[in-house]
C-alpha cells in the first residue's frame, strides 16, 4: 500500500482520517499534533517533562526536546520512583539512557525521601495513593527545578477513558478541573499526545529508536479504566473518530463555557496547593502513619 500523500511504503493506515501514511509522512503528523497542543500555552523558560521512561514519556522528552533545544529553552526531565522494586530500577534503566543520548538534564525524586513512604510497603490501594503522591511530588518537582510549564505523557487513549469515565461516575467536578486554566501554586500543565492515539505513539518510538522500556507495575489493576478502555476500544473499531470526539467534545463545552479559575488554598501542613485544608497527598500520608497513644 502506498502513502496517500506522497508514492512511498506507507507503514500506518489511519481507519479515522482514511489516510495511509509512509514514514515521513507518518512522522509528520505525530509532530504536528504535539506541536499544535504545545503552542496552546505560552511556553517560557524552563519547561519540565514528566518522565517514566515508558513510550509516552519518551516520544515526549524526543519531540519536546528537538522543538526546543534550539530555540534555546531548557527542558528538564522529572522522574518519580515510587519504590516499586523490580520495576522501576528498569525503567530508570532506559530513561537514563534517553536523557544521555538526548543531553538533557534530569532530576529524580522518590517517594521515600520525600514522603518516608515505598509503593512496595503499603499493604493496599496501591494506585490510588500512588496517583496521589506522584501529581503532588511532579508539582513539586517541577517548582524546585524551576519550570513554568510541566509536560505530560497522557495520550488520546488516556484521556477519551478519563473524560468517559468522570462522565460515567458523574463526576463533574473532576472533569472540569482537567481542564481548568492555571491555578495559583500548581505548575501548568500541557499534554503534548492529548490527540495522538496510544498505537501511534508506540509505532512512533519504535519507528524512531527512541529507548523506552515496556515493563509494567505489578500493581496495574485498575479495573475500572480497564473496562471503560475495552468499550472506548470497541466503540472505536466501530466507528473510527470517537476517542477523538470524546476528548475534542469536552474541549469544545469548556470552550464555550469559558469556566473561571477556581482560586486554590494551601495545605496547612506542606504548604502545596488543595481546595480543602489538607491537601490531598497530606490526609494520605496522615491516613498511614501509625495512630499514637491517647495523650488526654
Ligand atoms: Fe503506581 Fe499503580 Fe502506576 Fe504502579 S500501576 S506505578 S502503583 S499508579
Ligand atoms: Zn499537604
Amino acid at each position: 500500500m502506498k502513502c496517500d500523500k506522497c508514492s512511498a511504503p506507507a507503514v500506518l493506515f489511519q481507519r479515522y482520517s482514511g489516510l495511509h501514511l509512509c514514514k515521513a509522512h507518518f512522522f509528520a503528523d505525530v509532530e504536528k499534533k504535539i506541536k499544535k497542543e504545545v503552542r496552546k500555552e505560552q511556553i517560557e523558560g524552563t519547561l519540565a517533562v514528566a518522565f517514566s521512561g515508558g513510550k509516552d514519556s519518551a516520544v515526549v522528552l524526543t519531540v519536546l526536546h528537538s522543538l526546543f533545544a534550539h530555540r534555546g529553552a531548557e527542558i528538564i526531565a522529572i522522574t518519580v520512583d515510587e519504590g516499586i522494586a523490580g520495576y522501576r530500577e528498569k525503567t530508570l534503566e532506559s530513561a537514563a539512557t534517553l536523557v544521555a543520548k538526548l543531553g538533557v538534564r534530569w532530576r529524580v525524586a522518590s517517594f521515600e525521601e520525600h514522603f518516608d513512604v515505598t509503593i512496595d510497603r503499603l499493604g493496599q490501594r496501591q494506585c490510588t495513593i500512588c496517583g496521589i503522591l506522584r501529581r503532588s511530588l511532579l508539582n513539586r518537582l517541577a517548582k524546585m527545578v524551576g519550570a513554568s510549564t510541566l509536560a505530560t505523557g497522557h495520550n488520546l487513549d488516556d484521556e477519551a477513558q478519563t473524560v468517559l469515565m468522570n462522565y460515567l461516575r458523574g463526576d463533574i467536578d473532576r472533569l472540569l478541573r482537567l481542564h481548568h486554566p492555571v491555578k495559583e501554586g500548581l505548575v501548568r500543565r500541557v499534554k503534548p499526545l492529548k490527540y495522538v492515539p496510544e498505537k501511534e505513539v508506540a509505532l512512533y518510538a519504535i519507528l524512531k529508536g527512541i529507548p523506552m522500556s515496556l515493563d509494567e507495575c505489578r500493581f496495574a489493576t485498575g479495573v475500572f479504566r480497564a473496562e471503560v478502555r475495552g468499550l472506548v476500544n470497541e466503540i472505536e473499531s466501530n466507528h473510527p473518530g470517537t476517542k477523538y470526539a470524546l476528548v475534542k467534545g469536552l474541549d469544545r463545552i469548556l470552550g464555550l463555557m469559558q469556566p473561571e479559575p477556581f482560586q486554590l488554598g494551601r495545605c496547612t501542613q506542606c504548604g502545596e496547593p488543595t481546595v480543602t485544608t489538607l491537601c490531598q497527598s497530606c490526609k494520605i500520608l496522615k491516613s498511614l502513619r501509625p495512630k499514637g497513644p491517647e495523650t488526654d
